[in-house]
């Protein structure tokens, strides 16, 4: 209808006239961003402040960048110690590729975003230095446990059942 498209852009103006603002004073305030932000690589630690990082390498292959790297020593009884793993965030394009890749939830896309520094040798940085890493094997055991509780918790007449019946599951722990 002829005249339609004027009153329409007449209404849009008018919404955004008497809308109020939608910028924040930043750095003062600071907006709440959306859960699935992407920004700089963190590790993740266990309870006990353990990095939950095994060495395995994943990520480092899997970083279209190049960015990521981790120096390994391995110890005759094949377990790691992480000499250095570290991380260029200045060239990192927060794809999320190493996080998605690692096989044992032990780096996040953090909402870390302030990122910006004066000195270019600080936008490389080490993620962990000098820690042993986790085995697959405590991974698993947590694993293990976590599920066995969230099974516990869906059906508690399981749980009651089996403290009901210790004789029968006594000969499992020796
Ligand atoms: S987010 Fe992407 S570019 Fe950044 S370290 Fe991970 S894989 Fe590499
Ligand atoms: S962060 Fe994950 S993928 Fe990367 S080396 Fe550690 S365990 Fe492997």
């Amino acid at each position: 209808m002829w005249g339609f498209g004027l009153i329409n852009g007449l209404r849009i103006t008018m919404r955004n006239m008497l809308r109020g603002p939608i910028t924040v004073m930043y750095p003062y305030e600071k907006l709440e961003l959306p859960e699935r932000s992407r920004w700089a690589v963190r590790p993740v630690y266990f309870d006990n402040g353990d990095p939950m990082c095994t060495a395995c390498m994943a990520c480092v292959r899997t970083c279209p960048d190049h960015i990521l790297d981790l120096e390994v020593t391995t110890a005759e009884d094949k377990s790691k110690h992480i000499d250095r793993f570290s991380y260029e965030v200045g060239a990192c394009m927060m794809c999320g590729l190493c996080v998605e890749t690692c096989p044992f939830d032990a780096i996040v896309m953090s909402h870390e975003y302030e990122l910006a520094v004066t000195d270019p040798a600080k936008l490389s940085e080490d993620l962990v230095t000098d820690v042993d890493a986790t085995s697959a094997k405590r991974h698993r055991e947590i694993k293990a446990a976590a599920q066995a509780a969230t099974e516990a918790a869906a059906d508690p007449s399981a749980l009651v059942a089996d403290d009901a019946a210790p004789t029968e599951k006594g000969g499992d722990d020796a």
